[in-house]
């Protein structure tokens, strides 16, 4: 195992489930085993890689969350040789209140994904676009987070909440979150966007990823399609963006899973 990866960001329509999509079909593609954990109430992604979401929320993300001890490996569904998934469900849409005074109600995706550690080398969490309970348990169970930010739009005061959440989070129970910023939807002719994408660069440092997603309506039409930008446009220019994400993770994760192996 060698990443958690959360996609997040509160506001909704920023390429969150695009990436969480496109990023695993990358990695799988790569030879690494992926798991895809829908946690959207709207099962985006579950639809994105062509699988109708289950008629029992019991066997879908929502289970992972609300059971204490579920079983995971019935909820898994194979999407391509690499790449499984666990899907959303409308019931996340409760999940908030159904877990509103529960103990320990933060880590529960945390504790039902440890059991997979073996089976993956990469987990990809995509979020809801909301800072709910689910999101949190996102960011508890994440080793990553890329915070998808459009380059057409720098929201300063949501991303110092969102920060501000995810500093919570490292203080209470994960200090060792790595977080990402990654520009999506960007339009390179574009001054604003040119100008977003310096802020992103300046505010986030050696974190914010060098891989930059541009806005292309191939990544849109393959979503529409119900498939993957590597079954839909192979070689695009949306793929080869996502490409070189898959590229850019797989350097900064398991090179530094390397070092520290060979520094035991
Ligand atoms: P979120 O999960 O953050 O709500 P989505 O990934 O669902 O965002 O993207 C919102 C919409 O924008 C979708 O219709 C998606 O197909 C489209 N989209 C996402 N990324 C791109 C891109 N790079 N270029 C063009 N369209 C995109
Ligand atoms: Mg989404």
């Amino acid at each position: 195992m060698f990443a958690t990866i959360g996609i997040a960001n509160q506001k909704g329509g920023v390429g969150k489930t695009t990436t969480a999509v496109n990023l695993s079909a990358c990695l799988a593609r790569m030879g690494r085993r992926v798991l895809l954990v829908d946690l959207d109430a709207q099962a985006n992604a579950t639809n994105h890689v062509g699988v109708d979401p289950p008629q029992d929320e019991m066997l879908s993300s929502y289970a992972l969350l609300v059971d204490k001890s579920p079983n995971v490996r019935a909820i898994l569904t194979a999407v391509s040789p690499n790449l499984q998934l666990v899907p959303g469900h409308i019931a996340l849409a409760e999940v908030d209140i159904k877990l509103f005074s529960t103990i320990n109600r933060e880590t529960r995706l945390q504790r039902a994904l440890a059991r997979l550690r073996e089976d993956f080398d990469y987990i990809v969490l995509d979020c809801p676009p909301s800072l709910g309970i689910a999101t949190i348990n996102a960011f508890c169970a994440a080793t990553h987070l890329i915070i998808c930010i459009q380059t057409n739009w720098f929201a300063y005061e949501a991303l110092k909440r969102l920060m501000s959440i995810v500093e919570d989070v490292m203080e209470e129970t994960n200090p060792n979150l790595v977080v990402y910023a990654l520009a999506t939807l960007h339009r390179p002719n574009v001054n604003i966007h040119r100008d977003v994408l310096v802020k992103i660069q300046e505010t986030f440092e050696h974190f914010a990823l060098s891989s930059v997603i541009r806005h292309t309506a191939t990544l849109a039409e393959a979503s529409a399609a119900r498939q993957t930008i590597v079954e839909y446009a192979h070689g695009s220019r949306g793929h080869m963006d996502y490409q070189n994400l898959a590229e850019e993770i797989i350097n900064r994760v398991e090179r530094k899973a390397l070092k520290i192996a060979q520094a035991l």
